[in-house]
């Protein structure tokens, strides 16, 4: 076992803190109140090759897989959790779903055009009455023999006013459920999409949301995800995208989870009462242990499922352990903050607040908890495979 990262590894985590420091720092604040979604820094991930993890070289990608992805991911999360979304967004929901399930032409297509950021990507499947229950959905895509009309709504969808193209999994076979999911590669130029900005969210507010809705679309048969082999398939490569999107959610609560702690250690040591700094009062000793043991042992579960996702091993229940136990360790993390911090925690000129609103997407997003806890159980129980 090794816990050391290579020298290539380093420099890439040096690379992604400079460049979350200096190109998306200065303008969190800015962003978050104006709830804008910054094309320069998007550009700039792009340029830097933060679309191209677990991407083959041939469609443009940067020779490096999930555990590099996941370091540059915590990096560009710690200083600005809104931006972790673009890495799923691009390479490792629209570019990596291609590259497993498309076919060589749309993977020429598409795939480098997702990694050098020139289409912005997403990728939808929820709709306002379909969340954990995926097959539910009810977006419908009818076949007209040369072509399909889709029509319904998505909702929730990141990237969903901004995107160009994207993965939109619908409906193809009324009544069969998981067996008539279908994705498309969607246009979002085609006429009939209509495109609604969701405001006002709790967090993420650098992040744009949309409700998407879909009037007599008519769509290319070739735009079918994989081609007719894969019409009604959709499920299957819903939930292998979900099983590495979830990766990058991951990745992301432990570049917030260290953001906290690194806040709430500066804040201990300089905030003073009683004549000492409340970093020495055992109370306060109390809450910087389990932040710290919690962060540290997120890391071990972030890395370990980005290791076993690169070696190509049964992964799905380690991911979702990271995705569940980030979500939690984040949100007692922030909400310990924003104790620590006193009244100052409450004001807004600190960011305590932004790390508990943007704690909180970590129980929803990409499975929610209680979905997550549910993998992890079936698969220790023994009811359910441990997926690649
Ligand atoms: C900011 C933001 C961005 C998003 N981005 C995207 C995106 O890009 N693409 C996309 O497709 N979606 C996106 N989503 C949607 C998100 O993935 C869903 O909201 C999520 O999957 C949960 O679905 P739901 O909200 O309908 O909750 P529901 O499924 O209605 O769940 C409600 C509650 O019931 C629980 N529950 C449901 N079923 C069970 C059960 N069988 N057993 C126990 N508990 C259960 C859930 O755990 C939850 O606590 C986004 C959401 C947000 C808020």
């Amino acid at each position: 076992m090794d816990f050391e990262l290579t020298e290539e590894q380093r420099m890439l985590q040096d690379m992604a803190k400079n460049f979350a420091e200096s190109e998306i720092a200065p303008h969190v604040e800015e962003d978050e109140k104006n709830e804008h979604w910054r094309r320069e820094i998007f550009d700039k991930m792009a340029e830097l090759g933060f679309f191209g993890f677990s991407i083959d070289e041939q469609y443009g990608g940067n020779g490096m897989g999930f555990l590099e992805g996941a370091l540059a991911i915590e990096q560009v999360a710690k200083v600005h959790t809104s931006w972790r979304m673009a890495f799923n967004m691009q390479d490792w929901g629209p570019a990596l779903t291609i590259q497993k399930f498309g076919t060589e032409e749309q993977k020429q297509q598409y795939i480098p055009k997702f990694v050098s950021g020139e289409y912005v990507g997403n990728f939808a499947m929820t709709e306002a009455n379909v969340g954990s229950d995926v097959a539910a959905m009810t977006t419908h895509a009818e076949d007209k023999g040369d072509h399909f009309v889709i029509n319904g709504s998505k909702m929730w969808i990141t990237n969903g006013t901004v995107a160009d193209y994207g993965l939109l999994y619908v409906n193809t076979a009324k009544g069969a459920g998981a067996k008539g999911i279908t994705c498309f590669i969607i246009d979002y130029n085609l006429p009939g999409i209509t495109r609604t900005k969701i405001h006002e969210k709790v967090g993420l507010w650098a992040s744009d949301t949309a409700e998407i809705t879909f009037e007599d679309v008519k769509v290319p048969k070739e735009a079918v995800l994989g081609g007719p082999d894969y019409l009604n398939k959709g499920f299957q490569i819903c939930m292998t995208q979900l099983n590495a999107t979830r990766l990058g959610c991951s990745a992301g609560s432990l570049g917030l989870s260290g953001a906290i702690l690194e806040a709430s250690v500066a804040y201990a040591n300089e905030r003073t009462q009683f004549g000492s700094p409340i970093g020495r009062y055992q109370l306060i000793q109390q809450q910087i242990a389990e932040m710290k043991m919690e962060h540290e042992a997120l890391a071990a579960m972030v890395y370990k499922a980005a290791w076993l996702k690169d070696k190509g091993l049964p992964n799905q229940m380690e991911t979702s352990m990271s995705k569940l136990f980030g979500a939690k360790a984040v949100v007692h993390a922030a909400n310990e903050c924003m104790k620590l911090f006193g009244s100052f925690g409450y004001s807004l000129e600190y960011p305590c607040g932004r790390f508990l609103r943007d704690s909180k997407q970590f129980e929803t997003l990409e499975g929610t908890s209680n979905m997550h806890t549910m993998i992890v159980a079936n698969t220790a129980l023994g009811y359910a495979p441990n997926r690649v």
